[in-house]
């Protein structure tokens, strides 16, 4: 079975003294959690803070993106051996903000989920149809090009290792949550189109977590989904009380 994984997306929020405010109630508030692995993503001017509150705690360090290359003549950029030396695990590759605003496609979140696999970084992959796409009924042809893009070239083994977030662009900060049916729908999609792409190893094990508006009110219902693994959650992670609340809820699908 699939251990669940829950991750919160800070985005540009919080300074540095908030986000160690704010960690410091997770990690109080979740020790006893123990069969749903918990991610935080804060603004990486936060990251070494976060995590010397994170040290021996049940709670994981994720940065909200990464460059391809080492090093090197790319002012402002942040690479992979940089997030690993300062003891990140997770990084979030392809958020649909970044291929809104930072003209992020495909081909780079390719790039960026090799340079993650090789320094041993845990690629949390975005993929989503914003809402022109489902009215037009392409979700499906959105969501396989959006992984056959981001996955090119990886092996069964390298799969194996990458989580993919299904985020319908529509529901993210906008109160709109997918139905747990729509949700399922698509994650049953992109569980059998790893089938096509590498084999039902590889699909059994590869985790899936929803995104978008996800709240304590439902997050419990999303997580009994077959193919739902977790969540990847935006908004809602950015108070103590309502992050700890989605988590605690989806425990009980874990029972
Ligand atoms: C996100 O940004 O990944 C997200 C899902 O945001 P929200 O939960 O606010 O919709």
């Amino acid at each position: 079975m699939r251990k669940l994984i829950i991750a919160g997306n800070w985005k540009l929020n919080k300074t540095t003294k908030e986000a160690v405010e704010l960690v410091t109630l997770l990690k109080r508030g979740l020790s006893d959690v123990t069969d749903i692995d918990i991610v935080v993503c804060p603004v990486a001017t936060a990251l070494t803070d976060v995590r010397d509150v994170l040290i021996e705690s049940n709670i994981g360090l994720g940065a909200q993106n990464v460059f391809w290359e080492d090093s090197g003549a790319y002012t402002g950029e942040i690479s992979a051996p940089l997030l690993k030396e300062i003891g990140v695990q997770y990084v979030i590759i392809g958020h649909s903000e970044r291929r809104q605003y930072f003209g992020e496609t495909d081909e780079t979140v390719n790039k960026r989920v090799k340079a993650a696999l090789t320094h041993g970084l845990t690629s949390i992959v975005c993929v989503g149809e914003i809402l022109k796409e489902r009215e037009a009924n392409k979700t499906f042809n959105v969501i396989k090009k959006q992984c056959e893009g981001a996955f090119s070239d990886l092996t069964a083994e390298e799969m194996e290792k990458i989580i993919i977030a299904y985020e319908p662009v529509w529901a993210i900060g906008t109160g709109k949550t997918a139905t747990p049916a729509q949700a399922q729908e698509v994650h049953k999609y992109i569980r059998d189109l790893l089938t096509e792409l590498y084999d039902e190893n590889v699909a059994q094990t590869v985790r899936i977590q929803y995104g978008g508006s996800v709240k304590p009110e439902n997050s419990a219902e999303l997580m009994s989904q077959p193919d739902i693994d977790g969540a990847l959650v935006g908004g809602a992670s950015l108070k103590a009380e309502a992050f700890i609340d989605i988590i605690k809820n989806s425990c009980s699908v874990t029972q």
